[in-house]
C-alpha cells in the first residue's frame, strides 16, 4: 500500500516539475529577443551612446579641435597607448609653446578606460562607438586621431621678436631701477631714524 502511494506521490512531484519547466520554456516564447542579428541589422541598430569603441579627436566644422598638446591624456594611459608629437612655436606675445604634430592612439592596446577623456583639460577628444575596426595587421590599429592638416599659428617676425626683446628688456630695466631707488629710499630712512641704544645712555 505504501509503495503504490509513493508511486503517486512521485509522479505528482514530476508533473508539478514538468509543469514548471513548461512554465520558463513558454515565458521565453513571448519575451522580446534581445540576440541581435548582426551585420543584418547594420544600418537600422542604435548602438548605445556609452559603448566605447574608439578614441577619436573632436573637430569643430571648420576643422579646429582644441587638443593644447598638454600631453596629460598619453601621461595618464596605463597601457602606453597614445603617443603624441609636439613641436615648441613662439607666439605672437614672444613665449614658447607647445603645439601638436601627430597624435597616435593604439586600438590594439586600449581598454577604453576612459582615463585619457576624462583627464583632457580642455575636451579634445572622446570615444565614439563605431566598432567595426578589424583589420589584417595589428600596425593598421594605430590611428592618427589628428587626421586633418593641423593649422599654422602667426609667428612674429624677426622684427617684431627684436621689438618683444626690446620692450622686455625695458621693463626689467624699469623694475630694476624702481627696486634700487625703493631700496636708497629704505636705507636712508633707517639712517635717519636717531639709534634709541645711544639715545638711552
Ligand atoms: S581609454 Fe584608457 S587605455 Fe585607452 S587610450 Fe584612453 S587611457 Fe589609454
Ligand atoms: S587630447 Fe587633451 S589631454 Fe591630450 S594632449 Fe590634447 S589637450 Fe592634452
Amino acid at each position: 500500500m505504501g509503495s503504490v502511494s509513493e508511486y503517486f506521490s512521485s509522479l505528482g512531484s514530476g508533473i508539478l516539475s514538468l509543469l514548471k519547466g513548461m512554465k520558463v520554456t513558454g515565458k521565453e516564447f513571448v519575451t522580446p529577443k534581445i540576440t541581435e542579428c548582426y551585420p543584418e541589422n547594420r544600418t537600422e541598430h542604435k548602438w548605445p551612446e556609452r559603448f566605447r569603441a574608439q578614441l577619436k579627436f573632436i573637430y569643430d566644422g571648420e576643422g579646429n579641435h582644441k587638443c593644447i598638446a598638454c600631453q596629460n591624456c598619453e601621461r595618464n594611459c596605463p597601457n602606453g597607448t597614445i603617443s603624441i608629437e609636439t613641436k615648441m612655436v613662439t607666439t605672437m606675445q614672444g613665449t614658447k609653446k607647445k603645439k601638436l604634430v601627430k597624435y597616435h592612439y593604439d586600438l590594439g592596446s586600449c581598454t577604453f578606460c576612459q582615463l585619457c577623456v576624462t583627464s583632457c583639460p580642455t575636451g579634445a577628444i572622446e570615444f565614439d562607438n563605431d566598432f567595426e575596426q578589424a583589420v589584417f595587421t595589428r600596425s593598421k590599429l594605430v590611428k592618427q586621431l589628428n587626421y586633418l592638416p593641423e593649422k599654422e599659428e602667426p609667428e612674429p617676425t624677426p622684427e617684431q621678436l627684436a621689438q618683444i626683446e626690446a620692450e622686455r628688456q625695458a621693463k626689467i630695466a624699469e623694475a630694476k631701477a624702481k627696486a634700487a631707488a625703493a631700496k636708497a629710499a629704505q636705507g636712508g630712512a633707517s639712517n635717519a631714524t636717531p639709534d634709541k641704544t645711544e639715545e638711552n645712555k
